[in-house]
């Protein structure tokens, strides 16, 4: 399931990327009246390109594996401190060739949790597929945003669609990957909708893994949500993709009620939304791609959901074939997995 949900987010995020900044006109006048319905594949690498959603993604559980080492060697902090900050600040190099400071060299080094490989190892992440900017500004301040003091009032998606890992790692304790998840966030996005989206998001993951519905799993995540202060606008747009998908609304209609997916709580209700109302999961990757907005972000959210909810034999073979950076994305998650299993159960 581990490796399920990130390919899933990835093959999500390869679909959407081709038409990310693309109105849904213009996604039909080029790929006909159902809009794009296969991956497009990049002619040199003869790959379907991943975008910045996957590459956070992997830097996040790089992250937690590097953070849960470092946790466990020294007895105490955080995860968002102790090694996501860090492989963020790694992200950052691998867009900008710069670090906010001398200091931060030292985190380009071989780390504790790096015995072999590093991710670093991979060219294919120093490609820019537009990158979100609230998270290259605030990653390149030199400072690590937190809940109590926010590094900028940003809501964009940049903080949910790189946390699935989290969910993941701790499926164990839904509450407890929610506030992880927000901390992730709110090192990049300061606005409550920017990190309680992202805490939302993972809690819905934990549940998916703890073998819930995928309506079971959101119902749990909203009485979280609500234990946090400024948790109207994530509920509202949650409730509204229950509601919409209940509904006899053409998806068409229904994605542009919830928006067009840049803001944090949109991408997520819009995903949602996909996988509640679309049973077939490459239908529903196709429709959590073809809308006016964010295409990627809402296609790698609905892809990560979709994966753990459904597991590897439900997605597409040639897909997942197609992918690029297949072979790190199983090996990340298969590390995040054995690593869980070694803290968690004792093995
Ligand atoms: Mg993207």
């Amino acid at each position: 399931m581990f490796i399920a949900s990130l390919l899933g987010g990835a093959i999500g995020d390869a679909l959407g990327y081709t038409v990310e900044f693309m109105r849904l006109n213009e996604i039909k006048s080029k790929f006909g009246e159902s809009g794009i319905t296969d991956l497009k594949v990049d002619p040199i690498s003869g790959k379907a390109l991943i975008s910045d959603d996957t590459q956070m993604t992997l830097f996040t559980a790089d992250g937690i594996l590097w953070a849960h080492m470092r946790c466990s060697e020294r007895g105490i902090g955080t995860y968002a401190g102790s090694g996501i900050y860090q492989s963020y600040l790694r992200w950052y190099y691998t867009q900008t060739k710069r670090l906010p400071t001398e200091d931060d060299q030292v985190w380009l080094k071989s780390r504790i949790h790096e015995r072999t490989d590093s991710i670093l190892n991979y060219k294919e992440l120093y490609v820019r597929r537009a990158p979100g900017n609230s998270c290259l500004t605030a990653l390149g301040s030199g400072k690590m945003g937190t809940i109590e003091k926010p590094i900028n009032n940003s809501k964009g998606c940049g903080g949910v669609m790189r946390v699935a890992p989290v969910g993941l790692f701790l499926h164990r304790e839904p509450a407890h990957a929610f506030k992880v998840a927000t901390e992730l966030a709110a090192i990049t996005h300061g606005h409550p909708t920017g990190y309680l989206s992202a805490g939302a998001f993972a809690a819905i993951i934990s549940e998916l893994i703890n073998g819930k519905t995928i309506i079971e799993s959101m119902m749990t995540t909203t009485n979280l949500l609500k234990g946090y202060k400024g948790h109207e606008e994530t509920l509202q747009s949650i409730e509204k993709s229950i509601a919409l998908a209940d509904s006899s609304e053409s998806p068409k209609q229904a994605i542009k009620q919830m928006g067009e997916g840049w803001i944090a709580d949109e991408a997520l209700a819009i995903a949602l939304y996909c996988a509640l109302k679309e049973s077939n999961v490459k239908e529903a990757l196709i429709m959590s791609v073809n809308h006016d907005g964010d295409s990627d972000s809402t296609g790698s959210i609905c892809g990560n959901i979709l994966g753990a909810a459904h597991g590897i034999e439900a997605l597409d073979q040639e897909w997942i074939n197609k992918v690029e950076l297949k072979d790190l994305i199983v090996k990340n998650a298969s590390d995040l997995f054995d690593l869980h299993e070694c803290a968690f159960n004792g093995r």
